[in-house]
């Protein structure tokens, strides 16, 4: 249960800011977009913004898509500013970093088991399936329009793999129910956002399914593209979503990794993973974090050696898992 009355914390505001982690993905640009939608409509005469990375041009419908700023301008203190789908800290929602340490009420909603709340008022709620089901249990559903729906709906699948892995609960599925209620497209959201590639980003990920390499027993798989492919195909990170969920649908892999390079020497590493492996403590011990299933870090090292260091924390995890 969440203690927070949102609007009642907002109600002196003049000025919210709104913002979510780098790199956005659907949960994080659904959950932003679907908060402004509704303060924007619950408080008339209140500026409220959005602050992100450019988010995929996938997610251009959701309402309020246009209005995000991606240039992090200087900005007086914000009344209040709210960071969702993340812990606040320098590094994981870049440029708005500036906006939390200044405002004078910081709200953290979120549900990675990695954070540990970040302000003046938390909602961390791991149990929770993504961060626009925690919006949708903010809301006054009576304010649920076909816009908002849309929103919170696109954030959902993204986060439950289109109510498929297992941070789906009943209740996900009922509020998703109440979602399409209100004329969400979803069998073309489903489709244009979540399944459907362009041609580059499918000759990638063939590309990184060719390359891929099984190691511990073939109970794990690893792909890695480096910076110069990536500018070969003038591509850029999230053009890679959904590869390491590719991986992870092969028969017989308990935990697939997917990283891409960042830096010479650096990068950034996506893990998935069945019941066996805890990711998200593997994350967090690299200096990332993420949930038990689907988590991530950024590592430094040659390929070998984040391979290497990630498989040794992988085979303890397979060992306890097979003595019990
Ligand atoms: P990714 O593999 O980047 O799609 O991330 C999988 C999950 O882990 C998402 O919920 C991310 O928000 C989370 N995550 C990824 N990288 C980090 C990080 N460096 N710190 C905290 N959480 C992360
Ligand atoms: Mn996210
Ligand atoms: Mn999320």
């Amino acid at each position: 249960m969440m203690k927070l009355d949102l609007l009642e914390e907002c109600k002196d505001a003049e000025r919210i800011g709104i913002s979510g982690h780098v790199r956005p993905d659907g949960d994080c640009v659904g959950s932003c977009l679907g908060l402004w939608q509704y303060l924007v409509k619950c408080l008339p005469g209140v500026k409220v913004q959005v602050y992100l990375e450019k988010p995929a041009d996938i997610f251009r419908e959701i309402k309020g898509f246009g209005e995000i700023d991606s240039s992090y301008p200087e900005e007086e203190p914000f009344d209040v500013f709210i960071v969702l789908d993340s812990v606040a800290e320098a590094g994981r929602i870049g440029d708005a970093w500036k906006y939390f340490q200044t405002a004078k009420k910081t709200i953290n909603i979120d549900h990675h088991i990695s954070n540990p709340g970040s302000g003046h008022i938390s909602e961390v709620h791991p149990e929770v399936g993504s961060t626009s089901e925690l919006i949708y249990d903010l809301i006054d559903p009576d304010r649920l329009d076909r816009e908002l729906a849309t929103a919170l709906y696109v954030g959902m699948i993204h986060d439950t793999g289109v109510f498929q892995y297992s941070n789906t609960t009943p209740a996900t599925l009922e509020k998703g129910a109440k979602l399409i209620s209100h004329g969400v497209d979803f069998p073309r959201l489903i489709q244009e956002t979540f399944y459907q590639k362009t041609y580059v980003q499918a000759q990638i990920m063939g590309r990184t399914l060719m390359e891929s390499i099984r190691f511990l027993d073939e109970s794990c798989i690893v792909s890695a593209i480096d910076k110069k492919t990536l500018e070969f195909y003038h591509a850029e990170p999230k053009d890679l979503d959904g590869i390491v969920n590719q991986l992870r649908n092969i028969e017989g892999i308990e935990c697939a990794i997917f990283m891409y390079q960042t830096n010479v020497l650096e990068y950034k590493v996506s893990l998935r993973s069945g019941e066996k492996v805890n990711v998200a403590d593997i994350a967090a011990y690299f200096g990332g974090g993420g949930h038990a299933r689907a988590a991530g870090c950024t590592m430094s090292g040659t390929f070998h050696d984040c391979v290497n260091n990630l498989s040794l924390h992988i085979e303890k995890q397979l060992k306890r898992w097979n003595e019990t």
